[in-house]
């Protein structure tokens, strides 16, 4: 279980999160779900550790890791442009984490991810050569053979789209049940968080719009910015396709 409370922090005096505070249980998937500046990548560098809070904690599990540095806290990230080594192949990227810690993770395993991803038809090609699906494919696969206890993902989605987007949606969400790995998700698009995740965290502005599940979310929008930002983008959406599909049955 992830626990965060009363999460405070500023950049330059400018208060970017303020006040957050959550749980959510093992092997869940959360999304994190704001417009862009919200504080979206902020609160989740501030999980991994990359970023100190200036107020608040975060305990995992009973373990609480709020001054704990980020290599040991054991947590794991996807970063929003992939940021894989362009120099190396795809299998290179996939182990270099694992450089350093020999007896980690046998090779058999490393395979067995590779496997679960499709990677194997991909594993020689330089980066440059892969599409954007392989791409965050061969991302989740370093992240994955790391064996994180927490899977963090900043908008693993947004440079995809289509077909490709919808499979790795579907990867993401097996992963996390069958690894019974805690997930979280940044993104900015309500349609993914309503359809990925078991709890959404919405932020605007820094601050908790709403916190539930999906279903609450649409049942039950907490405020007036959560009915614009969400009801109003997924209306919006689908008046989109119907005009797009609308056509096609007139
Ligand atoms: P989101 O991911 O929701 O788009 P971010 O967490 O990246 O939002 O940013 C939230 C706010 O914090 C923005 O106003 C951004 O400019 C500011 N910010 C983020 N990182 C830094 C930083 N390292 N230094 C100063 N300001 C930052
Ligand atoms: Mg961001």
């Amino acid at each position: 279980m992830l626990k965060l409370q009363h999460i405070g922090k500023q950049f330059d005096g400018k208060t970017v999160l303020d006040d957050i505070s959550f749980e959510i249980g093992t092997g869940e998937i959360m999304s994190l779900l704001g417009p862009s500046g919200s504080g979206k990548t902020t609160l989740l560098h501030l999980i991994l550790g990359l970023t100190g809070a200036d107020r608040g904690s975060i305990v995992f599990g009973d373990e609480d890791l709020t001054r704990v540095p980020m290599k040991k806290r054991g947590f794991n990230i996807v970063f929003q442009d992939f940021a894989l080594f362009p120099n190396l192949n795809a299998y290179e990227n996939v182990v270099y984490g694992l450089r350093n810690k020999k007896g980690l993770v046998s090779p058999k395993e490393v395979q067995e991810y590779i496997d679960f991803l499709e990677l194997t038809p991909h594993l020689n090609k330089k980066i440059g050569e892969l599409s954007g699906g392989q791409k965050q494919r061969v991302a989740l696969a370093r992240t994955l053979v790391a064996k994180p206890k927490l899977l963090l993902l900043d908008e693993p989605l947004s440079a995809l789209d289509g077909v490709i987007k919808e499979s790795i949606k579907q990867r993401i969400q097996s992963i996390a049940r069958e690894f019974k790995l805690t997930t979280l998700i940044v993104t900015h698009d309500p349609e993914e968080a309503l359809t990925m995740s078991d709890k959404i965290l919405i932020i605007n502005q820094g601050r908790i719009a709403q916190f539930g599940a999906p279903q609450d979310i649409i049942g039950r929008p907490a405020n007036e910015f959560v009915e614009q930002f969400i009801i109003k983008q997924l209306r919006i959406k689908r008046q989109n396709i119907f005009n797009l599909f609308g056509e096609m049955y007139a």
